[in-house]
């Protein structure tokens, strides 16, 4: 028998962490790699948030905080919900923690129990089903295709609900399709939660401001003010603000969660890093002018990936509303070959053979649970993208 639990034999490791890594490891060692792995953005942290940290340190901010965040935050965060999503919340309903995935992972941890079901919308960030895993619940995926532009229906959702589902986690715009649910697509959705009240929401926001196109952000307990008292919005600082190392992520829901949340975190990290903590008060309470430029900056290197992988025959690439990824299918290029042999049998083969070929590192559909077709993070540099894609375009030409 394993000296290992029984309960991580049924996960994975994060997937997009090892793209990320072997991309690293590939230029330590000298080769030439574009990383188009991370979903992070390669803007640094604003200079005024930077300024709060150090502040922080010199006043000696180095010790233990509260557990799940210091009043202040806690405080930034309740008005974030006000002016942001029309959402009031106290202080006593706010939780935080070491990033996005803590706060996802406290709440799985505190509610779970064997055999307790969790839908999951798919194409899903890889990092849900293995969480659930972890917490001893099951997954249960619902795919969402390219045709219904990568969103679950109402009808989908109706199906897939039992009376052991406990979570649906709702993730708009969504990581890896940058999908964003409309109001009315996500009305359509909160209305079979409503015919369900043993069926919670665990909605990840991560994305809101990162949306184009005039796509208009909203989630679940705004849309429906009835799923409010069984709702966890979860957020973080991580993306639109560029803070991705600082990690620190919140969530705001009925006070006997977040109390269970806080159970979870006192006897795992405790408070997550105290000089985070004052420089997302400073990112929430501060000025916000940087986002628009950010995101002009990401509208045009998505225009630019749609565009230049839209030339490819056998790729197909919808435009997404968010986020900074695109999710491209190649449904086409399956079962052709490469120069060197290599048959393109899944998308799992295809990521390989390009990063193997031409050097360019993305992630492939089935660690998103939605096949065949693979993720790009357009979170870097003009210059890096059209390179990137100029490889991918000669890497499919020469598939025959
Ligand atoms: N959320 C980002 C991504 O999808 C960061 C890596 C991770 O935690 O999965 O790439």
């Amino acid at each position: 028998m394993s000296f290992l639990s029984a309960t991580l034999s049924r996960v994975k490791p994060s997937p997009t962490i090892a793209v990320t890594n072997k991309a690293r490891e590939l230029k330590a060692a000298g080769r030439d790699v574009i990383g188009l792995g991370a979903g992070e953005p390669d803007f640094d942290t604003p200079a005024h948030i930077k300024a709060a940290a150090k502040a922080a340190i010199d006043a000696g901010k180095t010790k233990y905080t509260a557990v799940d965040g210091i009043p202040e935050l806690k405080e930034a965060i309740c008005a974030k919900f006000a002016r942001d999503n029309g959402l009031t919340y106290v202080p006593e309903q706010v939780s935080v923690g070491t990033g996005g995935k803590q706060i996802l992972y406290n709440a799985l941890m505190a509610t779970l129990n064997p055999g307790d079901e969790v839908i999951i919308p798919a194409p899903y960030w890889v990092s849900y089903p293995d969480m659930v895993r972890l917490a001893g619940g099951e997954p249960v995926a619902i795919e969402a295709s390219l045709e219904t532009a990568f969103k679950i229906t109402p009808e989908q959702l109706e199906a897939a609900i039992t009376p052991k589902t406990k979570w649906l986690i709702f993730n708009s715009p969504s990581n890896p399709t940058g999908a964003g649910y409309s109001w009315d697509e996500l009305k359509g959705l909160t209305d079979v939660l409503m015919r369900h009240p043993q069926v919670w929401v665990m909605t990840d926001d991560m994305y809101e401001h990162l949306a184009y196109d005039g796509f208009q952000f909203c989630t679940p307990a705004q849309v429906e003010p009835g799923l409010y008292d069984r709702t966890l919005t979860c957020n973080g600082v991580s993306k639109a603000y560029a803070m991705t190392g600082w990690r620190i992520g919140y969530a705001a829901g009925p006070v006997e969660l977040i109390a269970a949340m806080r159970k979870v975190q006192s006897q795992s990290t405790s408070n997550p890093c105290s000089v985070s903590q004052w420089a997302a008060v400073e990112a929430l309470n501060g000025s916000h002018d940087f986002i628009a430029s950010n995101n002009e900056a990401f509208k045009r290197r998505r225009d630019l990936v749609v565009s230049m992988l839209s030339e490819i025959d056998g790729i197909t690439c919808p435009v997404p509303d968010g986020a900074f990824y695109v999710y491209p299918s190649v449904a086409g290029l399956i079962g052709k070959t490469t120069p060197n042999g290599v048959v393109i049998r899944d998308d799992e083969v295809f990521a390989t053979a390009l990063l193997e070929d031409e050097g360019v590192a993305v992630v492939f559909g089935a660690a998103f649970g939605l096949s065949p077709n693979f993720r790009v993070s357009y979170a870097t540099s003009d210059a890096a993208l059209k390179e990137a894609c100029t490889r991918i375009q000669r890497f499919c030409a020469a598939l025959s």
